[in-house]
């Protein structure tokens, strides 16, 4: 191991023997009693020096290696330590392609704060690269969510979506103005390949493996599918026949869209785990007797024309659904699972609408003891004297998946 300080949280002295790292309460932690000389040896952890070196330094500044070993220990299991060398084959394969390490470092330094194992950050960079994501519906929405996948580092992203480009398909990081009339889901692909232009080529589909957005044949090898219909009605009120080949073969996915003014986030839906598209629509049904006849009629209803959608709503909810379907992928819970977040022009606060696993829904999810989705309850902090300022911090301790992967619990 080569220690190197995670060089993404800021260093402070809070008073002349207690060190902070970090500026936010998310992730800040201050870490003492420490003397000068320790303060300074935290200078030396720059990855350049194994642990015998290390060593050897420590004595030099009249620190024992024990004290050096105690004081590694303690760093790294408060996070605070990456492996320069670390991560295993994938990351030394990615630690050589400069190109994108360099394109990618301030997501390798955010993903410094989410891992707490020395090495994990570049381990999970590398894993997005073989995950592969389909997204549904190239609009304002999709198709910059597409492309802010593909520049964040996941493999492949396959955009399905029918039609051609029309003018107030344009939105900035999705279809540019050059590709009016070009078929949409050709347009959003070709965004897709500029967003990471130190990718690979990526592999090909044959044209008949279907190009609707609609319930195609389901190709086992996806991570996650996101849906983002270009249709409002789509956004409101998700349609659960669709869905249906999702929730059979147990494929993630979140929905995100804009309708008449309200952005929504969500639901990330793990079938069988968490409420679907149907589990949604039955609650609803519960709660508004009317629901069922609106739905029908908005559904019925859907022609040709220009729904609300404002460009900058669009674009907050592309983000922020690609960084939901990123902490998916990378392994983390994500508060998008069982919940939509919407926010509405023109007072822009985000609030959470759970959607509740139904009983009367096929899916299971009712079925499932709670989940402990949050596992802040049993957090013992192991190190003596690091503490953190916040208490909303939420890393799982050994419960993370492997990045990329999950499967239905049938
Ligand atoms: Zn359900």
């Amino acid at each position: 191991m080569h220690p190197v300080m995670k060089p993404a949280l800021r260093r402070g002295w809070r008073d002349r023997e207690t060190v902070q790292f970090g500026m936010t309460p998310a992730h800040a932690q201050t870490l003492g009693p420490m003397d000068p000389a320790t303060g300074d040896f935290l200078d030396l952890l720059n990855g350049t020096r194994g642990l015998p070196l290390l060593r050897e330094e420590g004595r030099r500044m009249r620190l024992t290696a024990g004290h050096v070993d105690t004081l590694l220990a303690r760093l790294t299991r408060a996070g605070l330590v990456d492996d320069a060398r670390g991560g295993g084959p994938a990351a030394d394969a990615l630690r050589a392609r400069t190109d994108v390490l360099r394109r990618l470092r301030p997501d390798l330094a955010a993903l410094s704060l989410t891992t707490a194992e020395p090495g994990a950050a570049l381990a999970r960079l590398a894993a997005r690269r073989a995950l592969r994501v389909q997204v549904r519906g190239a609009g304002r929405v999709g198709a910059p969510l597409a492309s802010a996948l593909s520049a964040a580092g996941v493999g492949e992203i396959d955009v399905r979506d029918v039609g051609r480009v029309e003018p107030w398909d344009v939105a900035p990081g999705g279809l540019p103005a050059e590709s009016l009339g070009q078929r949409r889901e050709t347009a959003a692909r070709a965004a897709v390949r500029r967003a990471a232009p130190d990718h690979p080529p990526r592999r090909t589909h044959s044209p008949g493996s279907g190009s609707g957005t609609g319930t195609g044949a389901q190709d086992p090898g996806l991570s996650l599918v996101i849906l983002t219909p270009r249709d409002d009605v789509a956004v409101h009120a998700p349609d659960p026949a669709e869905a249906e080949p999702l929730m059979t073969s147990g494929t993630p996915h979140l929905y995100a869209g804009v309708v008449e003014g309200t952005g929504v986030v969500g639901p990330l839906v793990l079938p069988g785990e968490s409420g679907c598209a149907r589990c949604l629509h039955l609650d609803r049904g519960d709660r508004d007797p009317a629901w069922p006849q609106l739905t029908a009629q908005w559904r019925c209803a859907r022609a040709r024309r220009t729904g609300a959608c404002d460009l900058t709503l669009a674009t907050a909810v592309a983000g922020l659904a690609a960084a939901h379907a990123l902490a998916f992928l990378d392994g983390e819970s994500p508060s998008s699972t069982g919940t939509r977040w919407e926010v509405s022009a023109p007072g822009l606060n985000w609030h959470a609408r759970p959607v509740r696993p139904h009983p009367a829904c096929g899916c299971g999810a009712a079925d499932r003891p709670k989940q402990e989705h949050s596992s802040t309850g049993g957090e013992a902090r192991a190190t003596m004297a690091v503490q953190r300022p916040s208490t909303e911090r939420r890393r799982k301790a050994g419960a993370t998946r492997p990045t990329g992967t999950w499967r239905a619990h049938v």
